[in-house]
Formats: C-alpha cells, structure tokens, sequence
C-alpha cells in the first residue's frame, strides 16, 4: 500500500506522516517513512541543491529535472523495492508537489512536467494520497525560517494550495483533503480512516 502526504508550507505533513507510521506498525505492518526531495543518499544531495538559499536562481527546467532525478531514484531502489516486500509506504510529498510548485507555482506548463514526473517515477501512483490543507498565510508563520522555496511571494503559495485542491477534487476515490487547522491527532484519526479500507487485512 502506497500514501502519499501532500499540502503546503508548516500544513503538519511530517508530523502526520510519523503518526501514520507508528499507527500502521501497531497494527502489524512494516512501514517505510520517507519524503521527497531528499529520500534516498543521493537525494538529499539533490535536496540541498533545491532548497539551500546559497543555490540562487535555477532555471525552472533544471529545477524540475532535479527533482525528477530525486524521484527516480526514491520510486527505484526505496519506494518499488519496500512495496515488493508488502510494506506500508508512506511519502511526504511526491508527484503532486512537482505539478504543483514547479507547474502551478512556477512558470512550466503542468501539461509538460506530468509526462516527465510519470516517466521518472514509472507511472506509479499513491493508493491514497491525503492532502493537508492550510492557508498559506497561516501555514508559513509556522514553517520559521524560510528556505529557497519559502520565500517566494504569497501568489505562489496560493497557487499550490488551489492545485493540491483541484487534483484532489478530480480523483476523489484516491484523494482526502483534511484541515489542517485541526489538532494533529484528530488529524491524525481522520487519515486513519481513509487508510483503513486500503490495508491489507
Ligand atoms: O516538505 P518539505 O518542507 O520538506 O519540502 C521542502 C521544500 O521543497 C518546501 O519548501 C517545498 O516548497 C519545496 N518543494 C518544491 N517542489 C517539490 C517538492 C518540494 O518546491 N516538488
């Protein structure tokens, strides 16, 4: 079984990613927490690439390549081998957050990156992907120190929040959009929830 945590800056998703973890083990499953950019060794080399301030400007293309190249490698030698071994994966962040900042956020054309985001990640696709919705003028106060993604203007935010929504909104028996406003283990039972129906027995 394969989840995906999605949503903005300072929406909880690696708290909630945590709980989910420890609730699936409890329940007798192996889980495997990761999250993209940075994975796998060498995608936290690309991580830091992407988000350490001193990178500067990228072009947008070599920015989505980037993290194209953080997914293959996740999806190939940690994501495909863990559900072969019929773990419980569990990613904070995937394909949606490139369509989302690098297509709705940035300039490129969401119609070009999913191509490449499917290429790189094998067209493999989250049984649930559990999306975290926050404003973003609420959620970055909660982030703290900005880092090269953080600090881009408010439009940009707002554009990834309506994004996350829209591709929720268009796959509902994939997709729960949960406030994150609430507290983290109300939160934290409503994905649980969602999950049930797909684990394994
Ligand atoms: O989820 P986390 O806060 O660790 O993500 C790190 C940063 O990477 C965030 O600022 C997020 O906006 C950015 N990011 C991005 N495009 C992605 C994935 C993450 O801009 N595809």
């Amino acid at each position: 079984v394969f989840v995906a945590f999605e949503g903005g800056e300072g929406s909880g998703k690696s708290t909630q990613s945590r709980l989910l973890a420890s609730w699936v083990e409890s329940r007798g499953h192996t889980a495997l927490l990761t999250r993209e950019p940075g994975g796998t060794e060498v995608g936290a080399r690309l991580r830091s690439i992407l988000l350490d301030p001193a990178t500067g400007d990228l072009s947008p293309r070599t920015e989505a390549l980037i993290y194209a190249a953080d997914k293959a490698e996740h999806v190939d030698t940690m994501i495909l081998p863990a559900l072969a071994d019929g773990s419980v994966v569990i990613t904070d962040r995937y394909v949606d957050s490139t369509l989302a900042y690098q297509g709705a956020g940035r300039a490129l054309h969401v119609g070009e990156l999913e191509p490449l985001a499917r290429w790189a990640t094998a067209d493999l696709r989250p049984h649930l992907t559990v999306v975290l919705d926050v404003d973003p003028r609420v959620g970055l106060a909660r982030a703290g120190e900005p880092d090269r993604i953080e600090g881009e203007p408010i439009e940009f935010h707002d554009r990834v929040r309506r994004h996350f929504l829209d591709l929720a909104d268009a796959d509902p028996e994939h997709y729960v959009v949960l406030d994150a406003d609430e507290a983290p283990e109300a939160i934290h039972e409503r994905v649980r929830a969602a999950l049930l129906p797909w684990l394994p027995q």
